[in-house]
């Protein structure tokens, strides 16, 4: 299987180029350029397999310059019992919210209790071993900018593996107390943490700077070293995030929910559009749905996209109690809009221009309607997401996180709207615990505080929910960082981490 660019048709690499470049030179995302076809008989296949089963079987569709071995190998080390608690990764949990059956699919018992433990604890497999395969010998820097869980996400799975080295910047007074703390006690003799003064887009900015400067791209090459990206649109964070959906609906036929054939729908609390995009990748690949749910919260970019065909990204923007969705440009939609305009690079990179020039870019009618007609939009503000979270607790003794909530109550208004009770799977992406604040204040708002693990004690004590380990442990960790840094001197900051 070969790749190619969004925006340029004839940048055609491998599976290992994508994924060890992370970007293609043009700006545009790598894509498949073609899908796997999966039918009926392929399903009924994989029914009997185990987690890890199926995700070999899917990778080894995908990554065609990797041997069976490897894959094997890459997903038998991310995906063990030890990092996510039992060897089913992303179990679906049953419950009711206003007489309807939900199947919540849990994708947050990784180390770092939310999503992005699925895709980036298996990326650094695939990429270490796709460094090998297109610069053999060299050492991957990875630098990342982040306004919290894709940082601590980004560190648990890079962690002392062989051949990377991983700086992280955060914003110092730009991430929860939580997320800070996890990533100041990090582990890893080849992974280093550091705060800037300024914001999450100057830690961002920094970062794209140093991708850049030749100077500093050159002396990493001197020291046989050079640059790699983590972030959510590498083709290796997305395409492991195919394996849950597929599984998810192989769970709901042997539960005997659904029949092999039947349809579903599929519900994503959406912040860049990987994980929902994911999904539809599934769906091309034969994976019956009826309908994707797209779940926003007051950012509400993609609910308007959806109903309109108008990107604009010119608009308020709201600091929500769902931040990891707190998104105004989301940058995997490029790959859908190329499928939906039928592979036209030249289309989707004039899109593209305007959306970096006037923050704005309208679609055709034709790709309008290929959109509304597998695509609901929808959003919740704080208010609501909180009071989701009283009620699915409240009824079921369920306690779901703020983003998870946002999901539900979208698929609620979607059902009230259209009726339809299709059988539905609702992507959960974050431990309840890792916004102990906002969660807390929708059960129990008197009992909130200005302590962290003071409020995790609160909300185990009056819910019963039990706390994860990584979060219970968090409090007895060493700080073992505590730099800062001027956003200035970030360049600086990466030589003499790397002793260059
Ligand atoms: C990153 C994240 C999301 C958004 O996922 P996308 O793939 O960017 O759409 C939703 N919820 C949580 C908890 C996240 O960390």
């Amino acid at each position: 299987m070969l790749y190619n660019s969004t925006e340029n048709n004839n940048e055609i690499v491998s599976a290992a180029q994508a994924i060890a470049q992370g970007i293609s030179s043009d700006g545009g995302l790598f894509v498949p350029q073609e899908l796997p076809s999966y039918t009926e008989d392929t399903f009924n296949s994989l029914l009997p397999m185990s987690y890890n089963e199926r995700a070999k079987f899917i990778f080894s569709d995908f990554l065609t310059d990797f041997t069976a071995d490897e894959i094997a190998e890459c997903v038998d080390s991310a995906y063990t019992e030890e990092k996510f608690g039992s060897d089913c990764p992303a179990p679906l949990v049953a419950k009711k919210y206003k007489g309807n059956e939900i199947n919540i699919m849990e994708l947050w018992h990784g180390p770092t209790c939310a999503f992005k433990d699925m895709a980036l604890q298996i990326l650094p497999h695939f990429l270490t071993k796709s460094l090998k395969k297109t610069c053999e010998g060299k050492t991957a820097v990875i630098l990342v900018a982040t306004s919290g869980d894709t940082g601590k996400a980004a560190l648990e799975g890079f962690k002392d593996v062989d051949n990377t080295k991983m700086i992280v910047f955060y914003p110092e007074d730009g991430v929860s107390p939580m997320q800070k703390r996890q990533m100041n006690t990090q582990k890893g003799s080849n992974v280093n943490v550091c705060a800037i003064k300024g914001n999450f887009d100057d830690a961002q900015t920094g970062v794209k700077k140093i991708f850049t400067t030749e100077e500093i791209v050159k002396l990493l090459n001197d020291n046989n070293m050079l640059f790699s990206s983590a972030n959510s649109i590498n083709w290796g964070r997305l395409l492991p995030q195919i394996v849950y959906y597929i599984s998810a609906y192989c769970d709901l036929v042997n539960q005997k929910k659904i029949s092999m054939g039947d349809k579903i729908n599929i519900v994503v609390p959406t912040g860049n559009f990987g994980n929902i995009l994911a999904a539809y990748y599934a769906f091309c690949m034969g994976m019956p749905v009826n309908k994707f749910i797209c779940a926003s919260n007051s950012n509400n970019v993609l609910t308007d996209f959806i109903n309109t065909g108008v990107y604009d990204k010119n608009r308020h923007f709201y600091a929500t109690a769902s931040p990891s969705m707190d998104i105004l440009v989301s940058s995997n939609l490029e790959r859908l809009l190329y499928r939906f305009a039928d592979n036209d690079d030249k289309l989707v990179s004039k899109w593209m221009n305007q959306l970096k020039t006037e923050g704005k870019y309208e679609v055709t009618d034709k790709v309008k309607e290929k959109i509304t007609s597998k695509f609901f939009g929808g959003f919740c503000d704080d208010t609501d997401t909180k009071a989701t979270i009283k009620k699915l607790f409240e009824d079921e003794k369920y306690l779901c996180d703020t983003h998870t909530s946002v999901a539900i109550n979208v698929y609620d208004q979607y059902v009230e709207k259209t009726g339809d009770n299709t059988p539905v799977v609702i992507a959960s992406t974050a431990s309840p615990y890792k916004f102990s604040h906002s969660v807390l204040e929708a059960v129990a708002p008197n009992a909130v505080s200005d302590n962290e693990f003071a409020m995790v004690e609160q909300l185990n004590k009056i819910t019963g929910t039990p706390v994860p380990k990584p979060i219970a442990e968090l409090q007895n960790l060493d700080i073992r960082f505590n730099n800062v840094t001027e956003a200035d001197s970030m360049q600086e900051y990466v030589k003499s981490t790397l002793g260059i």
